[in-house]
């Protein structure tokens, strides 16, 4: 085997043991005779599939039980416009944390479809911090706040999450979600478009609580509301079946590492070998982001010039390292150390920046 060390944004690495065990049952699933992806959405198979990926996430989050999780198709984007569709009606407002490009996005896509204006933005910082949310000022006419808990192409992460009373919460969660304990219950909903720490493409997890289910549009195409998902224990129409599996055994990798704390124990450990070689280089390597607004997810870099980058991510390609290159907005480096990220990656990742500032600096 020639596995290398995937440091990919997202689509990312998944856990070696997730690959086999999903290699070992493609051909031949349980006892049935055939591939999950030759079965119907309606056996009994993959009804059992979906209801115990459910109660999985359910139990990983530890969540209460007024919380229903959703499987829905079209990414993290198209909860951007759903969230909106949902929850934006008449004289309501989407109120919007910009602290990256998708919080950006999310935004900007709510504003086609009804009333968004923004709560509080870093943008002005070139989104190198995180706007200010411990005191938000919320009219009375406001419909949800949004955030995005991590942004995965700057590489800045919330460690507060604020408190919005009565006013619900909704987060993208997508480049977070399982690498660290967070008070859910803030949230009335949050979502993850499962490619970065939940499995691979193809299907976002979302989670919402039953008050804001009561929220619901009841004048938009069935197959954007929320409660068609919940009515139908998101079997209303075809799911993406394999990427649910492949949900199914990530969550059952992270209850055998320890759950939550301990994923999040051993991200604090991977970031902190990369940030220490950024923060002990001198200036050869400059963190993007100012260090309070760290994420331990994406941890992202500038060096003295783009040549000298440019020889980075080359070299790095040589040593077996993939995904390095910043995002093409950005520029840079960036390392993902999601949860499927061994230590070992990051230890070695860190090894080479060393040497590469001997050679280099
Ligand atoms: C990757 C990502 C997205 C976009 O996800 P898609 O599934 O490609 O639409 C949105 N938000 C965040 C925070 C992300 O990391």
């Amino acid at each position: 085997m020639n596995r290398i060390y995937n440091f990919n944004p997202g689509p990312a690495a998944l856990p070696l043991e997730v690959l086999q065990q999903g290699q070992q049952e493609f051909v031949e699933y349980g006892k049935y005779g055939m591939s999950l992806m030759e079965m119907s959405h309606r056996s009994k198979a993959v009804e059992l599939l979906n209801e115990e990926t459910q109660e999985l996430l359910v139990n990983v989050l530890d969540l209460p039980n007024e919380y229903r999780v959703l499987f829905m198709g079209g990414g993290a984007s198209t909860q951007f416009a759903l969230t909106a569709m949902n929850f934006l009606k008449d004289g309501k407002v989407g109120r919007y944390v910009l602290s990256g490009s998708f919080s950006e996005k999310a935004y900007v896509e709510a504003q086609t479809i009804g009333d968004a204006n923004v709560l509080a933005s870093s943008k002005e910082h070139n989104w190198s911090r995180l706007p200010h949310v411990k005191t938000l000022m919320l009219e009375g006419n406001t419909a949800y706040v949004h955030m995005t808990t991590n942004n995965t192409i700057e590489g800045s992460q919330f460690q507060e999450i604020p408190n919005t009373g009565q006013i619900p919460l909704v987060g993208d969660m997508t480049s977070d979600i399982l690498s660290r304990r967070l008070d859910w219950t803030k949230f009335s909903m949050f979502y993850a478009a499962a490619q970065k720490n939940l499995g691979p493409a193809g299907v976002t997890a979302v989670v919402i609580r039953d008050d804001l289910l009561k929220e619901c549009n009841e004048c938009i195409p069935t197959v954007f509301k929320y409660s068609t998902y919940v009515q139908h224990k998101s079997l209303y129409n075809t799911p993406p079946v394999h990427s649910i599996y492949m949900i199914k055994l990530v969550l059952q990798w992270v209850m055998r590492q320890g759950g939550i704390a301990a994923m999040e124990k051993l991200n604090v450990w991977k970031a902190g070998l990369i940030y220490d070689v950024i923060d002990a280089s001198g200036d050869f390597y400059k963190g993007i982001v100012e260090k309070p607004s760290r994420s331990m997810m994406n941890i992202t870099w500038r060096m003295k010039d783009e040549e000298l980058e440019k020889r980075f991510v080359q070299e790095s390609e040589r040593n077996g390292f993939d995904g390095l290159a910043g995002h093409r907005n950005v520029g840079g480096l960036r390392a993902s150390a999601y949860n499927a990220v061994p230590v070992e990656a990051c230890k070695a990742l860190a090894e080479f920046m060393i040497d590469f500032q001997k050679r280099n600096g």
